[in-house]
């Protein structure tokens, strides 16, 4: 029997309604697969933490998560606190610790969803965005002067390192190259950003030698996002910065029918440290608290922890599960259905038994 340890960290918002879902589907899967085993610890890190203690997780935080196989995440956010207070306090103090440094987003139009653009049929949108998750417009470089004055003046500087952009371009590379069409898009603003994104672009030239059977262009952010809408199936793998990959990846995540929907992993690809594994999505102020979040962006990532953890046929079998869930019709609000979290999660569960009884 194969042991992964889990620690998981719900944290604010609905992550307090979806991870508990996404453990209710892990521990059926397990105990249908029979073959491996997932001992969970949860920690009840977050704004209430802060509330309490006056930061988002305990100093010696990531000491503890250390050991762990990986760590399943919810979402930060909170009304009364700051959003950098919490996002820096927490998630990204994971990420940087841990040096998580390939945020990974794949984006399908699962059965049964529809896409708001009117042209895209199903098979027409297929992606994996791959983010800088380290370095780049996140760095936390800048300052400001003269606050409150006339002559104020805030800074944020990104940082670009040779370390930091060919690691995630091979990356990059390395993941376009196990997918069908072997075809990176690399996304800067070379045009207009002449020292960042200009050695961005020299760097994929570079990298690229390493992958001659990966196809490889460039795209301008701007051009990427229109092109996003405009002619999807003309995209597979892309690999952007911290912040333009971010804002990809929501348009991406709204273009496959909803956030609540949209899967990612923060990997360590060294293995040096634990990856850590969430929806793409916040704690959503509007609903949180009244059972009705989509659950199915967390499903899918608990697919992606499977598959990091070697599970390849338990990932499998809880994609299955989640996409005849969704093409028979049972989701929630955010994507035209009636359900909510614990109709969907039960859904899921039956059929994930259902589907092992067959087989
Ligand atoms: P959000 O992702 O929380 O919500 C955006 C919209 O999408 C809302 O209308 C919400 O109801 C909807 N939505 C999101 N997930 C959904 C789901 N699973 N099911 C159904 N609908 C869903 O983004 P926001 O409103 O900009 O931010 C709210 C808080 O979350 C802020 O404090 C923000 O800083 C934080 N945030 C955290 C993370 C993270 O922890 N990784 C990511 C994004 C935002
Ligand atoms: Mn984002």
């Amino acid at each position: 029997m194969r042991l992964h340890t889990i620690a998981a960290i719900p944290a604010d918002g609905i992550g307090k309604e979806v991870i508990p879902a996404g453990l209710a589907v892990l521990e059926a899967l397990a105990a249908r697969q029979g073959d491996f085993a997932l001992h969970v610890t949860e920690f009840p890190w977050g704004s209430d933490y802060y509330r309490a203690n006056g930061r988002m997780m305990p100093e010696d935080g990531l000491d503890t998560l250390k050991p762990f196989d990986a760590i399943f995440f919810g979402a930060v956010g909170d009304k009364d606190l700051p959003d950098d207070v919490t996002l820096w306090g927490l998630r990204l103090k994971i990420c940087q610790g841990f040096d998580q440094y390939a945020n990974i987003r794949p984006t399908r139009v699962l059965p049964g969803l529809t896409s708001p653009l009117r042209s895209v049929s199903p098979g027409d949108i297929d992606w994996v965005i791959v983010r800088e998750n380290s370095e780049g417009e996140y760095a936390g470089h800048g300052g400001r002067a003269h606050r409150g004055h006339p002559e104020e003046i805030a800074t944020e500087t990104s940082i670009f390192t040779r370390v930091g952009v060919t690691r995630i371009m091979r990356t990059a590379f390395r993941i376009a190259q196990r997918r069908p069409r072997k075809l990176l898009t690399v996304v800067t603003k070379s045009n207009a950003q002449r020292h960042g994104m200009v050695f961005w672009d020299e760097m994929a030239a570079e990298v690229a030698r390493e992958f001659p059977d990966v196809t490889w262009e460039k795209e301008l952010v701007d051009a990427m996002a229109a092109r996003m809408v405009r002619t999807p199936a003309s995209i597979d793998t892309v690999v952007a910065t911290n912040l333009h990959a971010d804002i990809l990846s929501d348009l991406a995540g709204a273009v496959a029918g909803s956030l609540g929907v949209a899967p990612t992993a923060n990997l360590d690809p060294e293995r040096r440290h634990p990856s850590m594994f969430e929806p793409i999505h916040g704690s959503a102020f509007d609903i949180a608290g009244k059972g009705v979040a989509n659950p199915v962006a967390t499903f899918w990532t608990a697919a992606m922890m499977l598959d990091h953890l070697g599970e390849t046929a338990a990932a499998a079998a809880l994609m299955t599960a989640v996409e005849q869930v969704c093409a028979d019709g049972v989701m929630t609000a955010d994507v035209g259905g009636t359900a909510d979290t614990a109709t969907v999660t039960a859904a899921v569960i039956a059929a994930i038994e259902g589907k092992n009884q067959r087989s």
